[in-house]
């Protein structure tokens, strides 16, 4: 298969990226690069020794994207872009909707003009609202006290591309409802790269680990949980990565959802102290006030994807912390910084981006 990922240049597509060229099919990759980076494709290219097609667009620009695409095949599509900030997505609500509903228009007009029918969704299992039940299943009503633009922009998409599908019977589309992704290819190489300060919590603990902020601050140790802190369901995103993989090799006429989770939960304590083990740092931490529209306890029932996918999760948290060590501390800066570099006269300064062995070197 040759599969466009949309917002193929981020944490998650471009491990999706990698997994699809290991197993031998092509990669298109479509990314504004507003949060994304080039970098992580040309490491993907490295790893795999395969090259992947990139491609520059703003998909809320539909006229522009077809154009850029026009030359471009692709059998399917897996669909990633979109802003992610859940705390941004509560400032910024228009911006959030723009972005994430104009995307997946722009890309089922176009899967339409050009009869492609695969469609694999990024969805989060923030569209479940607050859990019913120790365990969600697919059957779990959504859309029912959602608390952000972000969950939101997700439920509505699911809607949306639904409804396309119901208007075109041939399509065949995957809803994916991820639960925390987290971890980074073991080489590395490649790994999650937040801009500014991390909302999540393992960029947040690697980047205290390694010494880029002072303390955690743990959001509530009052929950209804065994120690206090928010339990969640951290899946490797290799796993996740495979869990794409599957869905595409899964696709059927008609509309299929389901978790990508591990169905293990693990509190914040939790999490540093395996942290702290893998990396062999120590994690301060101090206990602050809740997060305004946290949860207690979220964790998947990941039982359909294993039935129907064959699909489940191989790695472990503790593989996780180990591989987002490995990655945040090959690579303190990330992916790097751009930095100008003033040669001459200001006509001629040119800016390039310097990666993080550049930094360290400096
Ligand atoms: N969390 C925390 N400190 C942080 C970031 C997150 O204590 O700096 C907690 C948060 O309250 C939740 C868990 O870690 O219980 C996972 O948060 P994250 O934002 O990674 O995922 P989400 O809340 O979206 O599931």
């Amino acid at each position: 298969m040759r599969v466009l990922l949309t917002g193929g240049a981020g944490y998650i597509g471009s491990h999706t990226a990698l997994v699809l060229l290991e197993q031998g099919h092509d990669v298109v990759v479509v990314d504004d690069l507003s949060n994304g980076n080039r970098i992580a494709l040309d490491r993907v290219e490295e790893l795999t020794g395969r090259s992947v097609t990139f491609v520059q667009a703003d998909l809320t620009n539909t006229t522009a994207t077809r154009v850029t695409l026009a030359n471009t095949n692709f059998d399917a599509v897996v669909h990633f872009a979109g802003l992610k900030a859940v705390g941004e997505s509560v400032e910024q609500p228009v911006r959030y909707y723009r972005t994430n509903l104009a995307s997946t228009l722009t890309l089922l007009d176009i899967m339409a003009e050009r009869q492609i029918n695969t469609l694999v969704f990024s969805s989060s299992a923030t569209v479940y609202g607050e859990p019913q039940t120790p365990l969600v299943a697919e059957t779990h009503h959504t859309g029912v006290g959602l608390t952000n633009p972000y969950g939101w922009s997700k439920y509505m998409n699911e809607q949306i591309i639904t409804d396309a599908a119901v208007a075109r019977p041939d399509m065949s589309v995957v809803l994916l409802r991820y639960f925390n992704p987290v971890g980074a290819h073991p080489s590395g190489r490649i790994g999650e790269d937040p801009a500014g300060i991390p909302n999540n919590l393992l960029p947040f603990i690697a980047q205290v680990a390694v010494g880029r902020r002072d303390k955690l601050s743990v959001f509530g140790d009052d929950y209804d949980t065994p120690d206090g802190t928010g339990v969640r369901d951290y899946i490797h995103v290799m796993d996740l990565a495979e869990g794409h993989v599957a869905a595409l090799n899964y696709a059927s006429c008609g509309v299929q959802t389901y978790n990508l989770g591990s169905g293990v939960g693990t509190s914040v304590l939790e999490a540093v102290r395996a942290f702290e083990a893998v990396s062999n740092r120590p994690v301060p931490y101090q206990i602050s006030p809740r997060r305004s529209g946290d949860l207690a306890t979220v964790v998947a029932d990941p039982r359909l994807a294993q039935e129907k996918l064959k699909w489940q999760t191989t790695r472990t948290f503790a593989d996780a912390c180990r591989d987002a060590w490995n990655w945040q501390s090959q690579n303190p800066a990330g992916y790097g910084e751009t930095v100008r570099v003033v040669i001459g006269s200001p006509a001629a300064t040119v800016e390039r981006t310097l990666d993080d062995k550049a930094i360290s070197t400096r």
